[in-house]
């Protein structure tokens, strides 16, 4: 299937490992030009020349803290200076909280606030204009299942992500007079990393190794009882993105092993 993504170029935030790391992967395949951010810059550099070598694109690894607005604009030069803009934008960026709402502090509501919801305003504001000038873009955002269906254990992630899904579909209805469509995907459980690290954990407290913990898990959740993979996720993005997908505007799409409950 031709789709048209070859020479197209795209930045991806969150995309040194796991989820994003599969969708730079997966576009550089498709011959696009991939702009990779994340905080650790030893790590970031190091996976933008991998994929730089193993698809033979053009790439770039950025070191960016997506939740401070000046990292962003950062990015946004050396973007504007080595690619001349993007024609798309993945904000993936994220990460899973551990509180109650009892005993959560306001400082911790705010950062991962400015990390999943601000950090999209922001970048929006960084690269529509280049779309603009491009004749149009498409922006996908990483929320989860969790947007809404939470887990007990996150009451910040869960409302942090249900804003960001509410923010896709207003970005959704403001840019699409550009020709710019905005999309949100809802994974479920993806085995990435850091899955393996909170396993690792969980698992010793009771007594199980990581594999047996995470298995329970997918059992628990998923209705094909398991976790599906970075890279079977990132096929998702790379259809919504591509011409393929041009008549989504402002929808979100659960990718969750049938774990979403009733239809929405
Ligand atoms: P990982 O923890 O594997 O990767 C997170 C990525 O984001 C890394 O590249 C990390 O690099 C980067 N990152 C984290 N904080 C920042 C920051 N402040 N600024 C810039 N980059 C940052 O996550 P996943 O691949 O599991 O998740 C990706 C997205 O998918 C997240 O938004 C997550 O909430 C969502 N999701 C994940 C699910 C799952 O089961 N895995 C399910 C549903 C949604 P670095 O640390 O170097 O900054």
């Amino acid at each position: 299937m031709e789709l048209g993504l070859k020479g197209k170029q795209i930045f991806i935030t969150g995309g040194s490992v796991g989820i994003g790391l599969a969708v730079a992967r997966a576009f550089a395949r498709e011959g696009a030009e991939v702009a990779i951010g994340a905080r650790n810059k030893e790590r970031v550099e190091a996976e933008a020349a991998k994929i730089a070598e193993d698809f033979g694109v053009k790439t770039l690894g950025i070191s960016v803290d997506v939740s401070k607005p000046e990292a962003i604009e950062a990015a946004r030069q050396i973007i504007e200076k080595e690619f001349g803009g993007i024609d798309i934008l993945i904000n993936n960026a994220g990460t899973g909280t551990e509180e109650t709402v009892m005993n959560s502090t306001d400082e911790k509501w705010y950062a991962v606030w400015d990390l999943h919801v601000m950090s999209t305003v922001r970048t929006a504001r960084a690269f529509v204009p280049y779309m603009k000038k491009r004749g149009g873009g498409v922006i996908l955002n990483t929320a989860s299942i969790c947007a809404t269906q939470p887990l007990w254990y996150e009451p910040i992630y869960n409302t942090t992500k249900a804003a960001l899904l509410m923010l896709g579909k207003c970005m959704a209805n403001e840019f699409i007079s550009d020709n710019i469509r905005v999309n949100t995907m809802s994974p479920g459980l993806v085995l990435t990393p850091d899955w393996w690290k909170t396993a690792g954990v969980l698992a010793e407290k009771e007594g199980t190794s990581a594999k047996d913990y995470l298995d329970g898990v997918a059992k628990q959740y998923a209705k094909n009882e398991r976790f599906g993979s970075p890279e079977e996720i990132a096929e998702y993005y790379v259809f919504l993105a591509s011409d393929c997908g041009k008549y989504s505007v402002g929808s979100n799409y659960y990718v969750d092993g049938g774990w979403l409950e009733g239809v929405r």
